[in-house]
């Protein structure tokens, strides 16, 4: 049965190892059983899914993990975290934990062996600042992904899904939505962790697009276009891709592309939609060849 989800029980389990928070792995754990529930329950787990836990901590949500799912992969960077998962989650055979950093793990490699390289659910409540790499990382390197159902701060929750005209617009809302289509779960306020966080957190889950939402003959050179555009807000479309690297085109050059598109060379980036910027890519491609 799943326990850690009670508080005293988490208390408990932190004072029997005399464990001490590591504030550089970003180590705030949940100790709400209704959010542990939601984010299982968010993550669609079924009896034969294969779950990637990015972060297990103590284990808390391990435990409802290995309770829905076929098996679960967990991956720990901190080593004296360790023996405790080994206890806490003595109870089940479906677990393998690994004592390593996600960012150098074959997850592609773990995908193959564990689930016949059909697409896995990767569940993860991480420190907020390596979560963008994350996810950019799964979604990059072409490991197959079905979702990723993770805890992000509320501002990024909220980052991932805006759209044209909205502040919070930027290269991680595109490179989220070009990849998956992003879906709030759930907000979690700092009262359901130990230690508290100093910020609001929210459950997102991003379901992978089976097909690419946008037609754009060079990915790479899109998201390239994308960041040359929002390294400098305040700036126009055409001065930020000119200041970018100007992708081999004159100053005149990126004006026309951007009259092709059908927009004042004034305009700024971040009134451009996903399915724009992936014409634009397509428009200086064809200017480049
Ligand atoms: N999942 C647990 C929970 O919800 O209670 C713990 C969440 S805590 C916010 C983040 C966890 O990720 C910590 O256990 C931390 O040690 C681990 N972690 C941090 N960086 C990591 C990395 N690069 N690779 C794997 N785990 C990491």
């Amino acid at each position: 049965m799943a326990y850690l989800g009670e508080p005293a029980n988490t208390i408990a389990v932190l004072q029997k190892y005399n464990f001490n928070f590591q504030k550089k792995f970003g180590q705030n754990f949940l100790i709400d059983t209704h959010v542990l529930e939601k984010i299982v329950d968010a993550a669609g787990i079924k009896k034969d899914d294969f779950v990637l836990e990015i972060g297990p901590g103590i284990g808390t949500m391990t435990q409802y993990l290995c309770e829905a799912a076929r098996e679960v992969c967990a991956v720990e960077i901190d080593r004296n975290l360790i023996p405790i998962l080994e206890d806490t989650l003595k109870e089940y055979d479906n677990v393998e934990i690994k004592n390593e950093d996600i960012l150098k793990v074959d997850i592609r490699g773990l995908a193959e062996e564990k689930n016949n390289g059909k697409p896995i659910k990767v569940v993860a409540n991480l420190p907020y600042y390596i979560t963008t790499p994350i996810i950019m990382e799964l979604f990059e390197s072409g490991t197959p992904i079905e979702s990723i159902t993770i805890m992000v701060q509320k501002e990024v929750a909220d980052r991932m899904q805006e759209g044209p005209g909205s502040k919070e617009y930027g290269a991680l809302s595109l490179a989220v939505q070009y990849y998956s289509k992003p879906e709030i779960m759930a907000y979690v306020p700092e009262n359901c962790f130990m230690p508290r966080p100093k910020v609001g957190s929210a459950v997102i889950r991003l379901t992978r697009h089976e097909e690419s939402p946008v037609d754009v003959c060079d990915e790479k050179l899109m998201f390239s276009v994308i960041r040359a555009s929002f390294n400098q807000r305040r700036k126009t479309l055409a001065n930020g891709l000119k200041n970018g690297g100007g992708f081999g085109l004159t100053k005149e050059q990126i004006e026309e592309c951007i009259t092709e598109l059908g927009y004042p060379v004034t305009i700024r980036g971040e009134k451009l939609s996903l399915a724009e910027f992936a014409r634009l890519t397509n428009i200086i491609k064809s200017k480049t060849n």
